[in-house]
Protein backbone atom coordinates (compact mmCIF):
# COMPACT_ATOMS: atom_id res chain seq x y z
CA UNK A 1 0.00 0.00 0.00
CA UNK A 2 1.33 3.39 -1.17
CA UNK A 3 1.77 5.89 1.96
CA UNK A 4 -1.00 8.28 0.85
CA UNK A 5 -0.71 11.00 4.33
CA UNK A 6 -0.89 14.14 3.55
CA UNK A 7 2.66 15.67 3.86
CA UNK A 8 2.41 17.48 6.73
CA UNK A 9 0.70 14.45 8.75
CA UNK A 10 3.76 12.72 8.23
CA UNK A 11 6.47 15.44 7.56
CA UNK A 12 7.49 15.45 11.75
CA UNK A 13 8.12 11.85 11.96
CA UNK A 14 10.41 12.12 8.87
CA UNK A 15 12.43 15.21 10.27
CA UNK A 16 13.02 12.84 13.08
CA UNK A 17 13.93 9.80 10.97
CA UNK A 18 16.14 11.32 8.74
CA UNK A 19 17.74 13.91 11.75
CA UNK A 20 21.43 12.71 11.34
CA UNK A 21 21.70 13.35 7.21
CA UNK A 22 20.01 16.98 7.79
CA UNK A 23 22.24 17.63 10.25
CA UNK A 24 25.10 16.75 8.08
CA UNK A 25 23.73 18.88 5.22
CA UNK A 26 23.81 21.82 7.49
CA UNK A 27 27.23 21.38 8.43
CA UNK A 28 28.20 21.39 5.29
CA UNK A 29 26.46 24.58 3.98
CA UNK A 30 28.29 25.86 7.06
CA UNK A 31 31.48 24.79 5.86
CA UNK A 32 31.11 26.27 2.36
CA UNK A 33 30.13 29.30 3.82
CA UNK A 34 33.32 29.82 6.00
CA UNK A 35 35.19 29.10 3.05
CA UNK A 36 33.48 32.02 1.15
CA UNK A 37 31.04 30.25 -1.40
CA UNK A 38 28.23 31.83 -2.79
CA UNK A 39 24.96 32.35 -0.37
CA UNK A 40 22.21 31.65 -2.83
CA UNK A 41 24.30 28.69 -4.19
CA UNK A 42 24.93 27.13 -0.98
CA UNK A 43 21.28 28.32 0.34
CA UNK A 44 20.05 26.74 -2.81
CA UNK A 45 21.75 23.17 -2.70
CA UNK A 46 21.43 22.57 1.11
CA UNK A 47 17.05 23.08 0.23
CA UNK A 48 17.91 20.33 -2.49
CA UNK A 49 19.76 18.28 0.10
CA UNK A 50 16.65 18.12 2.65
CA UNK A 51 14.04 17.63 0.22
CA UNK A 52 16.07 15.05 -1.22
CA UNK A 53 16.50 13.23 2.31
CA UNK A 54 12.75 14.01 3.10
CA UNK A 55 11.49 12.71 -0.13
CA UNK A 56 13.23 9.12 -0.11
CA UNK A 57 12.54 8.85 4.03
CA UNK A 58 11.27 5.49 4.33
CA UNK A 59 7.09 5.65 3.81
CA UNK A 60 5.85 6.68 6.99
CA UNK A 61 2.66 4.78 8.04
CA UNK A 62 -0.14 7.31 8.71
CA UNK A 63 -1.27 7.68 11.78
CA UNK A 64 -4.96 6.59 11.97
CA UNK A 65 -5.98 9.15 14.89
CA UNK A 66 -8.52 6.81 16.15
CA UNK A 67 -8.22 6.05 19.10
CA UNK A 68 -5.83 7.80 22.21
CA UNK A 69 -2.49 4.94 22.22
CA UNK A 70 -1.79 3.99 25.81
CA UNK A 71 2.23 4.36 26.24
CA UNK A 72 3.18 1.90 27.93
CA UNK A 73 2.53 -1.67 29.10
CA UNK A 74 1.32 0.08 32.99
CA UNK A 75 -1.32 2.54 31.55
CA UNK A 76 -4.53 2.21 33.95
CA UNK A 77 -6.98 -0.02 32.96
CA UNK A 78 -4.83 -0.81 29.49
CA UNK A 79 -5.80 -4.55 28.53
CA UNK A 80 -1.92 -4.37 26.97
CA UNK A 81 -0.54 -6.56 29.97
CA UNK A 82 -2.84 -9.30 29.16
CA UNK A 83 -1.95 -9.32 25.10
CA UNK A 84 1.87 -9.61 26.29
CA UNK A 85 2.05 -11.95 28.65
CA UNK A 86 2.31 -15.03 26.80
CA UNK A 87 4.19 -13.35 24.17
CA UNK A 88 7.23 -12.69 27.01
CA UNK A 89 7.23 -16.85 27.01
CA UNK A 90 7.59 -17.04 23.20
CA UNK A 91 10.86 -17.59 21.08
CA UNK A 92 9.88 -16.18 18.12
CA UNK A 93 10.56 -11.77 17.60
CA UNK A 94 7.07 -10.35 18.43
CA UNK A 95 6.69 -6.80 18.71
CA UNK A 96 3.23 -5.09 19.57
CA UNK A 97 2.20 -2.07 17.89
CA UNK A 98 -0.75 0.48 18.81
CA UNK A 99 -3.07 1.81 16.24
CA UNK A 100 -0.67 4.60 15.34
CA UNK A 101 1.95 2.11 14.50
CA UNK A 102 4.20 2.68 17.88
CA UNK A 103 6.07 -0.08 19.49
CA UNK A 104 4.05 -0.58 22.94
CA UNK A 105 5.99 -3.97 23.27
CA UNK A 106 8.66 -5.87 22.02
CA UNK A 107 9.93 -9.58 23.53
CA UNK A 108 13.22 -10.73 24.81
CA UNK A 109 13.23 -12.75 21.06
CA UNK A 110 12.48 -9.51 19.45
CA UNK A 111 15.09 -7.24 21.08
CA UNK A 112 17.58 -10.38 20.84
CA UNK A 113 17.50 -10.47 17.06
CA UNK A 114 16.98 -6.82 16.42
CA UNK A 115 18.23 -4.59 19.07
CA UNK A 116 16.51 -2.37 21.85
CA UNK A 117 14.06 -0.34 20.75
CA UNK A 118 12.49 2.33 22.38
CA UNK A 119 9.07 2.31 23.83
CA UNK A 120 6.70 4.53 22.30
CA UNK A 121 8.97 5.72 18.97
CA UNK A 122 6.81 4.80 15.63
CA UNK A 123 7.79 1.54 14.04
CA UNK A 124 9.55 3.22 11.02
CA UNK A 125 12.35 3.52 13.40
CA UNK A 126 12.55 -0.05 14.40
CA UNK A 127 12.02 -1.71 10.81
CA UNK A 128 13.40 0.37 7.71
CA UNK A 129 11.93 -2.32 4.73
CA UNK A 130 9.25 -0.43 2.80
CA UNK A 131 7.60 -4.04 2.25
CA UNK A 132 7.21 -3.99 6.20
CA UNK A 133 6.08 -0.99 7.14
CA UNK A 134 3.40 -1.18 4.11
CA UNK A 135 2.07 -4.28 5.11
CA UNK A 136 1.65 -2.87 8.38
CA UNK A 137 0.14 0.17 7.19
CA UNK A 138 -2.60 -1.93 5.37
CA UNK A 139 -3.19 -3.75 8.73
CA UNK A 140 -3.80 -0.94 10.79
CA UNK A 141 -6.08 0.29 7.60
CA UNK A 142 -7.89 -2.86 7.17
CA UNK A 143 -7.83 -4.30 10.27
CA UNK A 144 -7.15 -7.74 8.45
CA UNK A 145 -3.80 -9.86 9.10
CA UNK A 146 -1.16 -10.01 6.27
CA UNK A 147 2.43 -11.62 5.47
CA UNK A 148 5.23 -11.15 3.78
CA UNK A 149 8.65 -12.51 3.02
CA UNK A 150 11.00 -10.72 4.06
CA UNK A 151 15.43 -10.86 3.92
CA UNK A 152 17.99 -9.09 6.55
CA UNK A 153 21.63 -9.47 5.13
CA UNK A 154 23.15 -7.59 7.98
CA UNK A 155 24.52 -8.67 10.93
CA UNK A 156 23.91 -12.10 9.07
CA UNK A 157 21.52 -13.42 6.26
CA UNK A 158 18.95 -14.48 7.48
CA UNK A 159 14.64 -14.78 5.75
CA UNK A 160 11.45 -14.33 7.42
CA UNK A 161 8.27 -14.42 7.23
CA UNK A 162 6.27 -11.57 8.76
CA UNK A 163 3.21 -11.12 9.91
CA UNK A 164 1.31 -8.18 10.69
CA UNK A 165 -2.30 -8.71 12.84
CA UNK A 166 -5.02 -7.06 14.72
CA UNK A 167 -5.68 -8.85 18.32
CA UNK A 168 -9.45 -9.61 18.78
CA UNK A 169 -10.50 -9.65 22.42
CA UNK A 170 -13.17 -12.16 23.39
CA UNK A 171 -16.16 -10.78 24.72
CA UNK A 172 -16.41 -7.05 25.57
CA UNK A 173 -14.10 -5.65 22.65
CA UNK A 174 -11.72 -2.51 23.94
CA UNK A 175 -13.09 0.29 22.30
CA UNK A 176 -10.46 2.76 22.89
CA UNK A 177 -7.19 -0.13 22.52
CA UNK A 178 -6.41 -1.53 19.46
CA UNK A 179 -3.34 -3.77 19.55
CA UNK A 180 -1.15 -4.99 16.56
CA UNK A 181 0.97 -7.92 16.96
CA UNK A 182 3.90 -8.29 14.70
CA UNK A 183 6.17 -11.84 14.49
CA UNK A 184 8.67 -12.99 12.59
CA UNK A 185 8.86 -16.56 11.67
CA UNK A 186 13.02 -17.71 10.91
CA UNK A 187 12.89 -19.74 7.31
CA UNK A 188 16.55 -19.50 7.02
CA UNK A 189 17.65 -23.00 8.17
CA UNK A 190 14.58 -24.31 6.14
CA UNK A 191 15.71 -22.55 3.17
CA UNK A 192 19.17 -23.77 3.58
CA UNK A 193 17.53 -27.55 4.16
CA UNK A 194 15.69 -27.25 1.07
CA UNK A 195 18.95 -25.68 -1.14
CA UNK A 196 21.35 -28.56 0.30
CA UNK A 197 18.60 -30.96 -0.63
CA UNK A 198 18.10 -30.29 -3.90
CA UNK A 199 21.75 -29.62 -4.44
CA UNK A 200 21.68 -33.48 -3.29
CA UNK A 201 19.44 -34.65 -5.54
CA UNK A 202 21.75 -32.99 -7.90
CA UNK A 203 24.80 -34.72 -7.66
CA UNK A 204 23.60 -37.94 -6.81
CA UNK A 205 21.91 -37.79 -10.06
CA UNK A 206 25.02 -36.21 -11.84
CA UNK A 207 27.11 -39.31 -10.70
CA UNK A 208 24.96 -41.94 -11.42
CA UNK A 209 24.12 -40.35 -15.10
CA UNK A 210 28.13 -40.53 -15.93
CA UNK A 211 28.71 -43.93 -15.74
CA UNK A 212 25.16 -45.14 -17.13
CA UNK A 213 25.92 -42.66 -19.92
CA UNK A 214 29.58 -44.79 -20.71
CA UNK A 215 27.52 -47.92 -20.19
CA UNK A 216 25.12 -47.25 -22.84
CA UNK A 217 28.06 -45.90 -25.01
CA UNK A 218 29.21 -49.46 -24.96
CA UNK A 219 26.63 -51.45 -25.08
CA UNK A 220 25.96 -49.36 -28.44
CA UNK A 221 29.67 -50.23 -29.54
CA UNK A 222 29.12 -53.47 -28.83
CA UNK A 223 25.74 -53.65 -30.70
CA UNK A 224 26.92 -51.88 -33.89
CA UNK A 225 30.51 -51.45 -35.03
CA UNK A 226 32.24 -53.91 -32.37
CA UNK A 227 29.74 -57.04 -33.27
CA UNK A 228 31.99 -59.21 -34.62
CA UNK A 229 35.02 -57.74 -32.50
CA UNK A 230 35.83 -60.05 -30.09
CA UNK A 231 38.76 -58.84 -28.58
CA UNK A 232 37.31 -55.32 -28.39
CA UNK A 233 34.44 -56.94 -26.81
CA UNK A 234 36.06 -58.22 -24.02
CA UNK A 235 37.57 -55.14 -23.30
CA UNK A 236 34.82 -52.90 -23.36
CA UNK A 237 33.04 -55.86 -21.02
CA UNK A 238 35.75 -55.15 -18.65
CA UNK A 239 35.32 -51.34 -18.30
CA UNK A 240 31.35 -52.12 -18.15
CA UNK A 241 32.00 -53.84 -15.29
CA UNK A 242 33.70 -51.09 -13.63
CA UNK A 243 31.02 -48.37 -14.21
CA UNK A 244 28.50 -50.74 -12.71
CA UNK A 245 30.85 -51.36 -10.13
CA UNK A 246 31.37 -47.92 -9.08
CA UNK A 247 27.59 -47.44 -9.85
CA UNK A 248 26.87 -49.81 -6.95
CA UNK A 249 29.21 -48.31 -4.81
CA UNK A 250 27.61 -44.99 -5.43
CA UNK A 251 23.83 -46.73 -4.59
CA UNK A 252 25.43 -48.50 -1.64
CA UNK A 253 26.85 -45.28 0.26
CA UNK A 254 23.78 -43.02 -0.34
CA UNK A 255 21.33 -45.86 1.23
CA UNK A 256 24.10 -46.17 3.74
CA UNK A 257 23.67 -42.40 4.84
CA UNK A 258 19.46 -42.65 4.83
CA UNK A 259 19.80 -45.47 6.65
CA UNK A 260 22.04 -43.10 8.80
CA UNK A 261 19.50 -40.17 9.02
CA UNK A 262 16.98 -42.00 9.89
CA UNK A 263 18.20 -43.22 13.18
CA UNK A 264 20.40 -40.17 13.79
CA UNK A 265 18.72 -39.50 16.73
CA UNK A 266 19.10 -42.74 18.68
CA UNK A 267 22.29 -43.15 20.39
CA UNK A 268 24.47 -46.50 20.04
CA UNK A 269 24.37 -48.46 23.12
CA UNK A 270 26.41 -51.61 22.87
CA UNK A 271 29.96 -52.09 24.18
CA UNK A 272 32.81 -52.04 21.93
CA UNK A 273 36.26 -52.70 22.35
CA UNK A 274 38.36 -51.03 19.60
CA UNK A 275 41.29 -52.38 20.02
CA UNK A 276 40.41 -55.96 18.03
CA UNK A 277 38.36 -53.96 16.18
CA UNK A 278 41.09 -51.82 14.79
CA UNK A 279 42.71 -55.23 14.32
CA UNK A 280 40.04 -56.26 12.06
CA UNK A 281 39.89 -53.37 9.79
CA UNK A 282 43.77 -53.20 9.22
CA UNK A 283 43.48 -57.23 8.28
CA UNK A 284 40.40 -56.42 5.94
CA UNK A 285 42.35 -53.55 4.44
CA UNK A 286 45.89 -55.08 3.74
CA UNK A 287 45.21 -56.16 -0.04
CA UNK A 288 44.48 -52.63 -0.53
CA UNK A 289 47.72 -51.71 1.48
CA UNK A 290 49.40 -54.11 -0.64
CA UNK A 291 48.01 -52.62 -4.10
CA UNK A 292 49.25 -49.43 -3.70
CA UNK A 293 52.52 -50.23 -1.71
CA UNK A 294 51.44 -48.68 1.62
CA UNK A 295 52.37 -50.18 5.12
CA UNK A 296 49.50 -49.98 7.96
CA UNK A 297 51.48 -49.70 11.65
CA UNK A 298 48.84 -49.90 14.56
CA UNK A 299 49.65 -48.58 17.77
CA UNK A 300 47.23 -50.11 20.11
CA UNK A 301 47.83 -49.45 24.28
CA UNK A 302 47.63 -52.29 27.07
CA UNK A 303 44.58 -53.70 27.63
CA UNK A 304 40.81 -52.57 26.36
CA UNK A 305 39.41 -49.22 24.56
CA UNK A 306 35.97 -49.66 25.26
CA UNK A 307 33.38 -46.99 23.98
CA UNK A 308 29.56 -46.87 23.41
CA UNK A 309 28.41 -47.43 20.20
CA UNK A 310 27.34 -49.97 16.94
CA UNK A 311 30.34 -52.10 16.01
CA UNK A 312 29.20 -52.20 12.16
CA UNK A 313 29.32 -48.55 11.80
CA UNK A 314 32.26 -48.13 13.83
CA UNK A 315 34.08 -50.68 11.55
CA UNK A 316 32.76 -48.07 8.42
CA UNK A 317 34.50 -45.14 10.12
CA UNK A 318 37.85 -46.54 10.37
CA UNK A 319 37.62 -48.29 7.26
CA UNK A 320 36.88 -45.23 5.66
CA UNK A 321 39.61 -43.38 7.38
CA UNK A 322 42.10 -45.91 6.88
CA UNK A 323 41.44 -46.27 3.54
CA UNK A 324 41.89 -42.73 2.12
CA UNK A 325 45.03 -42.54 4.25
CA UNK A 326 46.26 -45.20 1.96
CA UNK A 327 44.91 -43.98 -1.29
CA UNK A 328 45.40 -40.11 -0.83
CA UNK A 329 49.09 -40.54 1.10
CA UNK A 330 49.94 -43.44 -0.73
CA UNK A 331 53.00 -41.44 -1.58
CA UNK A 332 54.12 -41.62 2.15
CA UNK A 333 54.49 -45.31 2.15
CA UNK A 334 53.18 -46.02 5.97
CA UNK A 335 50.17 -45.55 7.46
CA UNK A 336 50.11 -45.32 11.53
CA UNK A 337 47.12 -45.72 13.48
CA UNK A 338 47.56 -44.55 17.13
CA UNK A 339 44.51 -45.61 19.65
CA UNK A 340 44.76 -43.52 22.86
CA UNK A 341 42.86 -44.72 26.16
CA UNK A 342 43.98 -42.60 29.02
CA UNK A 343 42.76 -42.82 32.39
CA UNK A 344 39.67 -39.72 32.69
CA UNK A 345 40.74 -38.78 29.10
CA UNK A 346 38.38 -39.34 26.15
CA UNK A 347 39.03 -42.60 24.04
CA UNK A 348 40.82 -41.19 20.75
CA UNK A 349 41.70 -43.10 17.20
CA UNK A 350 43.94 -41.20 14.70
CA UNK A 351 44.79 -42.16 11.51
CA UNK A 352 48.02 -40.62 10.05
CA UNK A 353 49.30 -40.30 6.51
CA UNK A 354 52.71 -39.00 5.52
CA UNK A 355 50.41 -37.94 1.88
CA UNK A 356 50.46 -34.56 -0.04
CA UNK A 357 48.41 -33.46 2.76
CA UNK A 358 44.82 -31.15 2.10
CA UNK A 359 45.26 -27.55 1.28
CA UNK A 360 43.90 -25.45 4.53
CA UNK A 361 40.39 -24.08 2.63
CA UNK A 362 39.41 -27.68 1.88
CA UNK A 363 39.28 -28.90 5.69
CA UNK A 364 36.16 -27.52 6.85
CA UNK A 365 33.96 -29.17 3.89
CA UNK A 366 35.66 -32.73 3.41
CA UNK A 367 32.34 -33.63 5.54
CA UNK A 368 30.01 -32.41 2.58
CA UNK A 369 28.23 -34.78 0.54
CA UNK A 370 30.01 -35.01 -2.77
CA UNK A 371 33.08 -32.83 -1.49
CA UNK A 372 36.27 -33.54 -2.98
CA UNK A 373 39.26 -31.89 -3.51
CA UNK A 374 39.95 -33.21 -6.98
CA UNK A 375 37.39 -35.40 -8.49
CA UNK A 376 39.59 -36.80 -10.80
CA UNK A 377 41.62 -38.40 -8.54
CA UNK A 378 38.93 -39.45 -6.45
CA UNK A 379 37.75 -41.40 -9.68
CA UNK A 380 40.27 -42.71 -10.30
CA UNK A 381 40.82 -44.24 -6.92
CA UNK A 382 37.73 -45.55 -6.73
CA UNK A 383 35.60 -42.85 -4.73
CA UNK A 384 32.55 -41.71 -4.75
CA UNK A 385 32.61 -38.01 -2.38
CA UNK A 386 30.37 -40.02 -0.04
CA UNK A 387 32.84 -41.60 2.27
CA UNK A 388 33.65 -38.89 5.12
CA UNK A 389 29.61 -37.48 4.84
CA UNK A 390 29.08 -41.20 6.23
CA UNK A 391 31.73 -40.89 8.57
CA UNK A 392 30.66 -37.11 10.09
CA UNK A 393 26.95 -38.81 10.30
CA UNK A 394 27.90 -41.71 12.52
CA UNK A 395 30.54 -40.05 14.90
CA UNK A 396 27.30 -37.66 15.38
CA UNK A 397 24.93 -40.32 16.45
CA UNK A 398 28.00 -41.69 18.95
CA UNK A 399 28.40 -38.33 19.79
CA UNK A 400 32.05 -38.48 18.68
CA UNK A 401 34.15 -35.88 17.11
CA UNK A 402 36.31 -35.74 14.21
CA UNK A 403 39.35 -33.32 14.44
CA UNK A 404 41.31 -32.64 11.06
CA UNK A 405 44.77 -31.57 10.53
CA UNK A 406 46.93 -31.09 7.76
CA UNK A 407 49.81 -29.50 6.24
CA UNK A 408 50.56 -29.37 2.24
CA UNK A 409 53.43 -31.49 1.99
CA UNK A 410 53.49 -33.48 5.01
CA UNK A 411 50.58 -35.56 5.18
CA UNK A 412 47.25 -35.45 7.24
CA UNK A 413 45.36 -36.62 10.17
CA UNK A 414 42.05 -37.85 11.40
CA UNK A 415 41.14 -37.68 14.80
CA UNK A 416 38.04 -39.44 16.31
CA UNK A 417 37.56 -38.28 19.93
CA UNK A 418 34.84 -40.30 21.35
P1 LIG B 1 36.06 -40.18 -1.66
O1 LIG B 1 35.07 -41.24 -1.93
O2 LIG B 1 36.28 -39.27 -2.82
O3 LIG B 1 37.33 -40.71 -1.09
P2 LIG B 1 35.61 -39.00 0.94
O4 LIG B 1 34.41 -38.35 1.48
O5 LIG B 1 36.10 -40.23 1.64
O6 LIG B 1 35.33 -39.26 -0.58
O7 LIG B 1 36.79 -37.93 0.93
C1 LIG B 1 36.54 -36.68 0.37
C2 LIG B 1 37.83 -36.09 -0.21
O8 LIG B 1 38.71 -35.75 0.86
C3 LIG B 1 38.59 -37.02 -1.08
O9 LIG B 1 38.12 -36.99 -2.40
C4 LIG B 1 40.01 -36.45 -1.00
O10 LIG B 1 40.13 -35.38 -1.91
C5 LIG B 1 40.05 -35.87 0.43
N1 LIG B 1 40.77 -36.75 1.39
C6 LIG B 1 40.21 -37.60 2.27
N2 LIG B 1 41.14 -38.20 3.02
C7 LIG B 1 42.34 -37.71 2.61
C8 LIG B 1 43.71 -37.92 3.02
N3 LIG B 1 44.04 -38.77 3.98
N4 LIG B 1 44.66 -37.20 2.38
C9 LIG B 1 44.36 -36.33 1.40
N5 LIG B 1 43.09 -36.08 0.98
C10 LIG B 1 42.10 -36.76 1.57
Amino acid sequence: MEDKAPWTRSLRARIRQERPVLLVALLIALIALAVGANKWVVLGLLLLMIVTALWHAVPIIPKTELEPVPKSIEAPGSHLAEVTATLAALDIPVIVLSGDASVLYQNLAAEKAFGEAPIGAHISARLRSPGVLDMISETIATNAPNQIEHSERLPSERVYIVRSAPVRFEGQEPVNERYFVVSFRDISEIRRIDRMRSDFVANASHELRTPLASLRGFIETIQGPAKNDAKAQERFLGIMMDQATRMSRLVDDLLSLSRLELKSHIAPDEKVDLVPLLGHVRDSLVPLANDVGVEIALHLPQGEAEVLGDRDELVQVFENLIENACKYGQEGKTVDVFLKNGQGEPVEVTVVDKGPGIPAEHVPRLTERFYRVSIEDSRSKKGTGLGLAIVKHILTRHRARLIVKSEVGKGTSFTVRF
